[in-house]
């Protein structure tokens, strides 16, 4: 039996793909693709696992927030609030779609390395649990901003460790050249910290940092978290400053791949819990609450995405592309950063693959590329379905409507059925906004 890239895909006796337990082709007959499918269970299940290794690493001191950034839509901010999580945001568009999902305001953690005035408004008179501050501007802002509204803003500041995480560069984001936070080696914290106590209408509650995404290595989470327990102890020596939250971000990797292993998040979460405990204990620090904010390994491989084969070439002693439905409009993952995906014959399981294929998309590059090197039954043929695994995390969320292709819906599956979250974009969609 051929093993699978996750558990919860399957093959049918009839050949096909089996996704959260339903046949793709029935899936794709109901709700045509190119499909994104979600598998329920296992978002709820990955947020109970994360919910239940930070409370034992942390008794009654733990959050964890979703990264919306990953995959944001109604449903899944409605799935969050009764999973009890918090959730991570970057723009007044996620923020405003969390509140439109009945997401209480205050389990709401606003980041992002520029955020407008408009945002931080919307952010502060909607009662924002709190905003991460990622630069001496929008301290200024938001202050400000807060005054007006008469209220004092939790804040934390996003600090950059300055660790090399080695990931993708478009996704590593804590060294010390990143666009993003206060550098600690720079002097850039330092400065930060002053202006924000200084600040009255600011309630500064600690440290954030996030070193990058697809980590496979949990030394780096132990690495970071020695540098932000080494600056608390300054800035408590310093400054007088009792960090009462620290967040230590998101990035656990997830496996795309046959060749990439797996994490056991639990285990990570244990050690990370025993470090920064013994870590407090040894600086005379009292254990601040402890965030993480996953998004990736909370949905990517409860995603996956079906298509229907179109135009299949075969250019001897080149290469043979295969082209779907759908392409870098849905999942621009490979045009960016050359992501690796898992592709399955969905609708011929059981043949051979021995024809290494090209998977392309409709999009008018030659860069729409979902994935190459591919092996394929030799008998690919237009109308049979592809499926591409593990694309629950940024995929729609990083979808366009290049070439005016309309956005594929998100349909949910779970053990009573299927559902749509997000329906199919119509061309009448594609032209809403033109005037
Ligand atoms: N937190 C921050 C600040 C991020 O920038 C990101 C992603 O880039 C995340 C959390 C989520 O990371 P991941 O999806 O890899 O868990």
């Amino acid at each position: 039996m051929e093993q699978m890239i996750c558990e919860n895909l399957s093959v049918g006796r009839n050949g096909n793909l089996y996704f959260a337990g339903q046949d793709t082709a029935e899936l794709a007959a109901k709700f045509g693709t190119p499909l994104y499918l979600m598998d329920e269970q296992r978002i709820r299940e990955r947020c109970r696992t994360y919910l239940r290794a930070m409370q034992a690493a942390f008794p009654g001191k733990s959050r964890v927030l979703y990264a919306a950034k990953a995959a944001a839509f109604k449903r899944i901010f409605a799935i969050m609030r009764e999973e009890g999580m918090d959730v991570d945001i970057v723009s007044s568009g996620e923020l405003h779609t969390a509140l439109k999902a009945g997401f209480p305001a205050e389990r709401m953690w606003l980041h992002s390395n520029n955020k407008t005035d408009e945002d931080l408004e919307y952010a502060i008179a909607n009662g924002v649990g709190c905003i991460v501050a990622d630069n001496l501007e929008e301290l200024a802002a938001a202050d400000r901003i807060a005054a007006r509204h008469g209220v004092r803003q939790k804040i934390l500041l996003r600090l950059t460790p300055g660790i090399d995480p080695h990931t993708f560069a478009a996704v590593a984001t804590g060294k010390v050249d990143s666009k993003f936070g206060f550098g600690i080696e720079t002097g850039a914290a330092d400065e930060a910290l002053q202006t924000a106590l200084r600040l009255p209408n600011l309630d500064t509650i600690g440290f954030h940092c996030h070193v990058g995404s697809q980590l496979f290595d949990s030394d780096v989470y132990i690495r970071s978290a020695e540098l932000m327990l080494h600056y608390m102890a300054k800035a408590k020596r310093e400054y007088g400053f009792v960090t009462r939250h620290l967040d230590l971000g998101g990035g656990y990797g997830v496996r795309y791949v046959m060749s990439q292993p797996t994490i056991d998040l639990s285990v990570c979460i244990a050690q990370l819990g025993a470090y920064v405990r013994r870590g407090c204990a040894a600086l005379e620090l009292p254990l601040p609450t402890v965030g993480l904010e996953p998004g990736r390994s909370i949905v990517a491989d409860a995603g996956l995405t079906l298509y229907t084969v179109g135009m299949v070439k075969k250019i001897p002693g080149f290469v043979n592309y295969v082209s779907v439905d759908g392409g870098m409009s849905d999942n621009p993952r490979y045009a960016l950063y050359g992501a690796e995906y898992t592709v399955l014959p969905a609708t011929r399981m059981n043949e051979p693959r021995e024809q290494i294929s090209t998977v392309v998309g409709r999009c008018c590059e030659s860069g729409d590329v979902i994935q190459p090197d591919v092996p394929l039954p030799a008998t690919m043929a237009r109308g049979d379905l592809l499926a591409v695994c593990t694309t629950g995390a940024y995929n729609y969320s990083m979808a366009s409507n290049y070439n005016r292709i309309p956005r594929p819906p998100v349909v949910m599956v779970n053990a009573s059925g299927s559902y749509v979250a997000v329906r199919r974009e119509t061309w009448d969609d594609l032209i809403r906004l033109d005037e």
